[in-house]
């Protein structure tokens, strides 16, 4: 009967980035199976260490953090977005103002510091708060982004960290009403562009804080790795935002993973297993 690698055997193999196929490979018996393994991790190992030998002698970032740098760039110096920088620890009543309270689906993924702190779980409402403030002295049209860590509480699973990095980038004022959609449209072309990613796809879709055909996603592979959204909308009043606004967040991790293309969001998320994709305890 023909003979698969074992539970760990396989488990090593994909930690090491081995591909599916080889994953899946089939052997006459376990002598011949037990020495493809060897063979297959000693290369592995080598591949994974001259991926640490490249990052320190070439580039010196990690995947993720080339993606970031690449999409500031592209934000500060041609879309003409300022970057902000907000807390980290968000208050419950900032996010019961996005209408995230007990009943929403979204609390139950919330880490809370105290009764009173969690960490955020999105940078949506700091930038309402930071928006409505800059728009009283800048005027119209606002345009600002931030990048930083956010936090979910979430089943695991190979797309979703805990602690992931979001960019989010919202203009307010800039676009006519009745023409967000097209504009957000543009945002997506060319954040992609700047990224120099052109297999994607434009999904609208629902979102469980802005509601249905108000969102855009953007899809790669089947994996959302951007999600925008625009107003008016029925939040905007309680945050002092009366103008037409659009807005997206990029998953920084899921848009490495996708260019790398890992099967696993761990590798290009904070960890101390792994660092640009390699595995580091070999
Ligand atoms: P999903 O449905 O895949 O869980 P979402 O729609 O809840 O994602 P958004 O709130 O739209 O996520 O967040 C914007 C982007 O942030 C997503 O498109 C995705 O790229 C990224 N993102 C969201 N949650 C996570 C997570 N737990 N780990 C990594 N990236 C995430
Ligand atoms: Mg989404």
């Amino acid at each position: 009967m023909a003979k698969e690698f074992s539970v760990a055997q396989k488990q090593r193999l994909t930690e090491l980035n081995a591909d599916e196929a080889s994953v899946a490979r089939r052997f006459d018996d376990v002598k011949e199976r037990d020495r493809a393994f060897r063979s297959m991790e000693k290369e592995l190992i080598e591949a994974n260490k001259d991926a640490l030998f490249a990052l320190r002698d070439g580039s010196r970032r990690p995947i993720q953090l080339e993606i970031e740098t690449k999409l500031v760039k592209w934000l500060t110096e041609e879309a003409g977005f300022t970057q902000v920088v907000t807390p980290i620890m968000l208050s419950r009543e900032m996010l019961a103002k996005m209408t995230i309270s007990e009943d929403h689906p979204l609390f139950e993924q919330v880490f809370w510091l105290d009764q009173k702190k969690c960490l955020r779980p999105m940078l949506a409402p700091n930038l309402y708060d930071e928006m409505r403030s800059l728009q009283k002295i800048w005027g119209n049209p606002v345009r600002i982004f931030e990048v930083g860590p956010c936090f979910r509480k979430e089943s695991q699973g190979a797309r979703h960290l805990n602690e992931f990095t979001m960019l989010n980038c919202v203009e307010l004022g800039g676009v006519k009403d009745g023409e967000q959609m097209a504009k957000l449209k543009e945002m997506a072309v060319s954040a992609m562009a700047a990224l120099g990613i052109d297999d994607y796809e434009l999904v609208g879709d629902d979102s469980v804080v802005y509601g249905s055909e108000q969102t855009l996603d953007v899809l790669i592979d089947g994996m959302e790795v951007a999600s925008g959204a625009y107003g008016p909308h029925f939040l905007d009043d309680q945050w002092g935002i009366f103008d037409p606004w659009i807005g997206f967040g990029f998953g920084i991790e899921r848009l490495a993973m996708t260019t790398k293309k890992y099967r696993n969001i761990k590798r290009v998320g904070r960890s101390l297993q792994y660092l640009n994709g390699a595995r580091l305890n070999i």
